[in-house]
């Protein structure tokens, strides 16, 4: 009776049921209006009526948009050798190779093309989840093939997948920087002229008329830094009404750069009817609310532990030295450097200023060096990058710019001149070596200014196996009997204060201050 009523109800609104019996679906029928009222669809679970988040809905909508014939994952065999952890239901297995994956031809032919044999661990889980039509949660570093990952999929969604008429985006990537931003558009583009995909990145600090004129032309794929959409958003240049694959690379980086709001605004545009990727190096409760907010169901790979981890395939040395003793400390490292043979060599180093100081001296010693920073404009950035890209230099000073997707092959060593704000960072820094199974080296000066990160330096080295300098041990030990010394005497002070500021009104005030 109350079924009848219901399917009544569905039918006079013009929608469609989906059955469940838990969590196993019985059948479904393809959803005719717009899933903005899918809130109205109901769960028939034991004759009871539950209302179904229109997320769960929205994935069922996804779901057989194309065929991979991709069986339940039963493979724990690869889940165990490559030590990936995997949340959510009905999991595909993973493409353990190119040839048996369930991409169409073309996809097959472009790996082959670009010599790509072996999917990477990331790819081979993420690739049938994402083709099957699920929400994705990514957890894995840079380096780890993130960008196929996510693109493939995306380009089998514009292939096989029908649109509305518009000209705005199908497919949008939010990348946290303009230098990773420009890294997923080199290999968006390769689809271009093979597959007569347009794609355009957008992003803040280029010619604003020029990307707009673009994206007014029409494209199939937009990658954009978060700010720089807003813009265009706002300004009604683009709409993502269109917008059904959407992925948001970094997620982690993207909210530590405070670009929230810029994210949330940007997939409240989005339709309903739409699959979001999500990537991140990390997993703290920031991106979870975001996932939870704009993914609802989802499957989520983690490569590798949730911990932010460096990457094995470098070897970190870490010296510790007197704030003073910096620079030679710095030579000392070029010199062996030098004597053992580099490739590519990259400095960081914290302040724009000190790039460019450090560059000087780097000449100056007969090691040719380019300085990258944020204050350099765009086309200064481009013709520094492709310069150290094709090995016109190989030794390239950069703030944290270039700490993140920044993809340069041949980079044997990086040296962080100063250590960045958080160890985090330090992770992203050093990334940029022993990328794609290659080997890399990695050394970092740190001071006793540098007490604060000891203990987290630690414990990623620990988790690589690296060798632990006694000196940084004892900064971890001293800057945390430190800041117990400095607890207690803020706890007591208080008390002093307290009591004084009631007694003697502003005396504390004026001798304190
Ligand atoms: P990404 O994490 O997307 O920045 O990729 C890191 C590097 O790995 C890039 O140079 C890619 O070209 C390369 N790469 C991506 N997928 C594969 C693969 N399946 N086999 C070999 N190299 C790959």
């Amino acid at each position: 009776m109350a079924f009848n009523l219901f399917k009544n109800i569905l039918k006079q609104r013009n929608l469609s049921l989906v059955v469940y019996s838990g969590v196993k679906q019985l059948s479904t029928a393809p959803l005719q209006k717009s899933s903005r009222h899918a809130s109205r669809i109901y769960n028939l679970k034991n004759n009871e009526a539950i209302l179904l988040s229109p997320k769960v809905i929205l994935n069922e909508y996804n779901k057989h948009c194309y065929s991979t014939n991709v069986a339940p994952s039963t493979d724990e065999e690869y889940i165990n050798e490559h030590n990936i952890t995997i949340i959510g239901k009905n999991v595909p297995s993973p493409f353990r190779d190119i040839d048996t994956s369930g991409f169409p031809d073309y996809i097959k032919n472009f790996l082959k093309l670009h010599g790509i044999t072996n999917p990477t661990v990331i790819q081979s889980q993420g690739w049938p989840v994402a083709l099957e039509g699920n929400n994705f949660v990514g957890i894995a570093q840079t380096g780890t093939g993130k960008t196929l990952a996510f693109l493939l999929p995306a380009v089998v969604h514009l292939k096989e997948k029908e649109a509305k008429r518009g000209r705005g985006p199908r497919v949008l990537v939010l990348a946290p920087t303009r230098e990773l931003a420009r890294q997923i558009e080199k290999v968006a583009k390769q689809f271009e002229t093979s597959l007569n995909i347009r794609c355009l990145c957008v992003y803040g600090g280029a010619n604003r008329s020029v990307q707009a004129k673009e994206l007014r032309s029409g494209i199939d794929i937009l990658i954009a830094t978060p700010g720089r959409l807003n813009d265009f958003i706002d300004t009604k240049e683009t709409s993502l009404s269109r917008c059904t694959y959407v992925v948001l690379d970094e997620a982690d980086r993207m909210l530590d750069m405070g670009f929230e709001p810029q994210i949330r605004k940007a997939l409240e545009g989005v339709p309903l009817e739409r699959q979001i990727l999500m990537f991140s190096a990390t997993w703290p409760k920031e991106v979870q609310y975001l996932a939870k907010d704009y993914l609802g169901e989802f499957i989520q790979v983690n490569v590798g532990s949730t911990d932010l981890t460096a990457n094995h395939n470098i070897t970190q040395h870490v010296h510790i030295v007197e704030h003073h003793s910096k620079m030679d400390k710095f030579k000392e490292i070029m010199h062996a450097v030098s004597g053992d043979g580099f490739g590519k060599i990259l400095v960081f180093t914290n302040t724009k200023r000190f790039v460019d100081n450090l560059e000087l001296t780097l000449k100056r010693n007969g090691w040719p060096a380019v300085g990258i920073h944020g204050d350099k404009t765009q086309y200064q950035r481009d013709v520094i990058i492709n310069k150290f890209r094709s090995g016109r230099t190989n030794i390239l000073v950069a703030t944290d710019v270039a700490a993140r997707g920044l993809d340069v092959d041949g980079i044997t060593h990086v040296i962080n001149y100063d250590f960045p704000q958080t160890s985090e960072d330090y992770i992203h820094r050093i990334g940029r070596t022993g990328r794609s199974q290659n080997k890399g080296t990695s050394h970092t000066i740190l001071t006793s200014d540098d007490g604060r990160n000891a203990k987290s330096l630690l414990a990623v080295l620990k988790e690589a196996n690296q060798e632990i300098p006694q000196e940084l041990e004892d900064l971890a030990r001293d800057f945390d009997h430190t800041k117990e010394i400095q607890r207690k005497s803020k706890q007591q002070n208080r008390g002093f204060n307290f009591r004084n500021t009631r007694k003697f009104g502003n005396f504390h005030r004026k001798s304190f201050y």
